[in-house]
Formats: C-alpha cells, sequence, structure tokens
C-alpha cells in the first residue's frame, strides 16, 4: 500500500493534500480536533503581506502574490483575499533607515513599494496620529479570510479522494531502516504509512520530529481583539507598526481587528488558550496611540486560542526531516505562514513529486542549525 500520510489539517496539510492528491497520489490527511482549528483558523482575517518581510521569504511572496488573487476561483468559492494594501507606520527618525533599505530590497524582488513622507500617509489614512513621520506601502498587500480557505482547500482535497480522518491526534513516528513505517496516536494505535509522511502539524511538528531533529522552535498564544462595531472606522488599509507590536485590519461591520504578537496564556493541559487582560490593554493602547480616534473602542472578542510554532531565525523550517528518507516537515512561521502558504505548498508538493528540492526553499532547510563539527 502506497499510501502517503500528512498530519495537520490546517492551511498547510490541506493545501498539501489537494496537492498530492490531484496528481494521483493516494492521501490520507490526519488532523487532531478539526480542519482549521490552529493556526490556521479563528476570527478576523490573517494579513497578506510582503511588506516587511523577511528578505529569504520574499520570492515566496512573490510567487504567493500571483495566486492569492484567484484563489477562490481554482477553489470555486466566494472571494478569500481582499487587496487593501499595506502600510508599515513610522514614528521614529531611527527605523527611516531602516525602512529604505526595505523599499530597495522588495522593489527588486518585483514588489512594487514606496516610501510616502507624513503628508501622503494622511492622505491614504488621515485618522493616523500626528506622530506619524512616515510609512513604507505595499500595494499589493491585502487580506485573507483563513478560516474559508483553509476548509476550501480541504474541500478541494476531499474532491478528489483524500481520506481525512479528524480527532486523531499523533504522538510519534515509528521508524525503519531509515524510514517513517507507522505513525503511533495518543490513544497507541499504529496507522501504516505506505509513501511518504508530511508532518504540517505546526505546534507539534518539533515534538513529533525530536528523535531526529533538534529545531529551534516554540509555541505561542498569539493574541487577537475585535473590536464591536466602530461608528467610524478609521483604518482603511492593512497597517503594520515598525516599532509598536500592532497590526490593524478594518473587519466587516464596522469592526476593526487588532493584533500584531501580543501573547495569551496556553494551558497544555486542556489545550486551550486565552487573553490576558493586561496584554488586552497594551494592544488596544498602541491602538489609540495611532488612530487617536479609536478611544472607548469596547473589544467585543479577544482570543488566544490558536498555537503557533516560533522559530529562532523567525523563519520557518521547510525540510526533509534527517534520518526519515521519506519524511517532510514543515513549522515555525513565527506568525507570518499564513501569506506564503499557497507558494510553499506548491514549492512541496513539486518537491515531493520529482524529488527535487525547489530554489526558493534551500533558505529553509534545517541544516542552517546544524554544528559546524
Ligand atoms: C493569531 C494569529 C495571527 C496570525 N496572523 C498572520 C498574518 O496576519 N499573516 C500571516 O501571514 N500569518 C499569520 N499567522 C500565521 C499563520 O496563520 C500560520 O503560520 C499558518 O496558519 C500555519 O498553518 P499550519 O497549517 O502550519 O498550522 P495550523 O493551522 O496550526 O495547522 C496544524 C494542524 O495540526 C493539528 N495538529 C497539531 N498537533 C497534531 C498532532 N499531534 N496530530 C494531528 N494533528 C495535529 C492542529 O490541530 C492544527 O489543525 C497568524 C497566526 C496566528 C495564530
Amino acid at each position: 500500500m502506497a499510501r502517503t500520510i500528512i498530519v495537520g489539517g490546517g492551511v498547510y496539510g490541506t493545501a498539501i493534500a489537494w496537492g498530492l492528491a490531484s496528481r494521483g497520489v493516494e492521501v490520507q490527511l490526519l488532523e487532531a480536533q478539526t480542519v482549521a482549528s490552529g493556526a490556521s483558523g479563528g476570527p478576523g482575517r490573517r494579513g497578506v503581506r510582503a511588506n516587511y518581510r523577511d528578505h529569504r521569504e520574499l520570492p515566496l511572496m512573490a510567487r504567493a502574490r500571483e495566486i492569492w488573487p484567484g484563489l477562490h476561483e481554482t477553489l470555486g468559492t466566494d472571494p478569500l483575499f481582499e487587496r487593501t494594501g499595506h502600510l508599515m507606520l513610522i514614528e521614529r527618525e531611527r527605523d527611516l533607515a531602516n525602512a529604505e533599505a526595505r523599499v530597495v530590497l522588495q522593489n527588486r524582488h518585483g514588489i512594487p513599494t514606496s516610501m510616502l513622507p507624513a503628508a501622503a500617509v494622511r492622505d491614504l489614512e488621515p485618522g493616523v496620529a500626528p506622530s506619524i513621520i512616515a510609512a513604507v506601502h505595499c500595494p499589493g498587500d491585502g487580506v485573507s479570510d483563513h478560516t474559508a480557505t483553509t476548509k476550501a482547500f480541504a474541500a478541494k482535497a476531499n474532491e478528489v479522494g483524500v481520506d481525512l480522518r479528524q480527532g486523531v491526534r499523533i504522538a510519534n513516528v515509528i521508524e525503519r531502516n531509515g524510514r517513517a513505517v507507522a505513525l503511533e496516536t495518543v490513544e497507541g494505535d499504529e496507522i501504516q504509512i505506505g509513501g511518504d509522511l508530511f508532518l504540517f502539524a505546526n505546534s507539534s511538528v518539533r515534538d513529533l520530529v525530536r528523535p531526529w531533529a533538534e529545531l529551534p522552535t516554540w509555541n505561542l498564544a498569539l493574541q487577537v481583539l475585535v473590536s464591536r462595531p466602530l461608528a467610524d472606522n478609521p483604518v482603511r488599509h492593512l497597517i503594520g507598526h515598525a516599532s509598536r507590536t500592532l497590526s490593524l485590519k478594518a473587519e466587516e461591520g464596522g469592526r476593526l481587528m487588532i493584533s500584531g504578537g501580543h501573547l495569551g496564556h496556553w494551558d497544555p493541559e486542556t489545550r486551550t488558550g486565552s487573553a490576558l487582560p493586561d496584554a488586552i490593554k497594551a494592544n488596544v493602547a498602541d491602538a489609540v496611540a495611532v488612530y487617536p480616534s479609536l478611544a472607548g473602542l469596547e473589544v467585543e472578542v479577544a482570543d488566544a486560542n490558536h498555537l503557533e510554532a516560533e522559530s529562532l531565525d523567525s523563519i520557518p523550517t521547510i525540510d526533509r526531516v534527517p534520518g526519515l528518507s521519506n519524511a517532510f516537515m514543515g513549522c515555525g512561521w513565527t506568525g507570518h505562514g499564513w501569506a506564503i502558504a499557497p507558494a510553499v505548498a506548491e514549492l512541496v508538493t513539486s518537491w515531493a513529486l520529482d524529488g527535487t528540492r525547489p530554489q526558493a526553499l534551500a533558505p529553509f532547510g534545517y541544516a542552517r542549525f546544524a554544528t559546524q563539527s
């Protein structure tokens, strides 16, 4: 039996499952809870941003930007992506040189980007505080509905015969002669692997590959806030900030999503996360500092229930598992793995099918953490 197994029903697992199965591979997809219950689900939308991305991810983002606008047609859904443009707001003189360098680099990667002086920022975002002195503008960036997209990938995977099993939590990978031959569930059941194994279970990948690789990643319960409807939402673009932990997105019904990297509390026993009052206050305070008219904003939803793995060098590891000739892994997206997902899934699928690692994935190899001895 040549059944390939994918662990993790987030955007990566579902997109890779669809990609492989639509090229004739027999695929079983195992998900501990339900599709889109991890980082690929939850309130609000996700930023699809090239602006201020690590330079090693820019080639992936250049490809992802080609995919996103038409992805709903490929998946047969309502539009999933909205082009809003991204503004990285700058408040401190000392952040300007970094901003100039990014403008040059992003344009060199074919991602139109410009530096806006204060007056031009106010033309685009009239509500920003007087303290904003400039912004880096990336007009092709936007936002997408992560839950709908992930479910749409799963539905396409189902159409091409992927065997999706939800409620199956994998505890261990069983190896024989350098191959992953089976998986052990937390209940102690064994699931045989006939073909390849894809470990794309985000928060669990580090533990699952530990016998073969020491990934320098850890899990974070990232906080997302959604406001009650605002009479006049001042936020027009996807907004980031060069020196505050802040990301803003206008949501439906006049709501505002506030995030950026504040952390909630994760309970490993119940596997649930909760937002913390101080972190909520800090996130809202930053939003108000940047858009003064948001003073008095009320939080409708405060969520920290969706774990994400962060990596030591802030870029993911996407590679074969060393010592397991038929296994691939991907994790450590560090809070920005959504935007590049369609491009990465496409590249991982082609790697598995033709055996050659695509050049664009070379910077994400595990060997970058190996010792020199
Ligand atoms: C709050 C928040 C905001 C974010 N904002 C952005 C953004 O604006 N832009 C951006 O680009 N990125 C953003 N990200 C990051 C992005 O959402 C993630 O990098 C991406 O969704 C990861 O997808 P995944 O498929 O690897 O992981 P997940 O969606 O977490 O999927 C992994 C799945 O594996 C399952 N699983 C875990 N362990 C096991 C196991 N042992 N056995 C079986 N199944 C298992 C989980 O239940 C989960 O469904 C954000 C993330 C969070 C949490």
